[in-house]
């Protein structure tokens, strides 16, 4: 069972992620996780990708794809994935299908949790408090990756709605509710891959 979630910055794309990987045993890939812990740790691929962070713009493409690949095989044997920030481009998102092709994989279900533009900058500068993200601390940054996700990202609901994989829950409330909200998609759809 292979998931991608998707939501403008701030919908809670992590904090749910973190719960549907263990309920249904999923590795769970986020590609912005893996950027900070590079940046952390002054890699190559950290210092590379630092300047585009910091921006809030989109990492290029081909490092961001080296990456995500290079994550799926060091999990190759996982049960499946729930991909979190990945694709954010329609390249990513072609790419993404013809390399789980080759693994004889495909995504099954693509869910966007979708949140009003007042609430996620709220939600994203309360984060900003304790995460100290560089990307969370101002709203020009913060209107800065709405309008990546607006011009790059939003399109990847119409390649996945072509492929019949596309659903939106509403991400407002309390986390318990949107969970609950995801769950009960992924259950009723569960079957259909069976
Ligand atoms: P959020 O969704 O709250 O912005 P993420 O952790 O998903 O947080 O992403 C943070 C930053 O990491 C993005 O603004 C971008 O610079 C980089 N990033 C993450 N995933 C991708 C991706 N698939 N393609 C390009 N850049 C990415």
């Amino acid at each position: 069972m292979n998931i991608v979630l998707f939501g403008m910055p701030g919908s809670g794309k992590g904090t749910q992620a973190n719960f549907i990987k263990i309920k249904y045993n999923l590795t769970h890939i986020s590609t912005g996780d893996v950027f900070r812990e590079n940046i952390k740790n002054n890699t190559k691929l950290g210092k590379l990708a630092k300047s585009y962070l910091d921006s809030g713009k989109l990492v290029p493409d081909k490092l961001t794809i080296k990456l995500l690949e290079k994550k799926i095989e060091e999990n190759i044997d996982s049960k499946g994935y729930i991909f979190d920030g990945f694709p954010r481009t329609i390249d990513q998102g072609i790419h993404l299908d013809n390399f789980l092709l080759k693994k004889h994989l495909k995504i099954n279900l693509t869910i966007s949790l979708e949140v009003d533009k007042l609430i996620l900058i709220d939600r994203i500068l309360k984060r900003g408090l304790e995460s100290r993200r560089i990307d969370d601390q101002s709203e020009s940054k913060i209107e800065k990756r709405f309008e990546e996700y607006n011009q790059k990202t939003s399109i990847l609901k119409e390649f996945y709605a072509r492929q019949n994989k596309f659903f939106s829950i509403n991400g407002q409330g309390s986390i318990n509710e949107v969970k609950n909200r995801l769950i009960m998609l992924i259950d009723k759809h569960k079957n259909d891959w069976r």
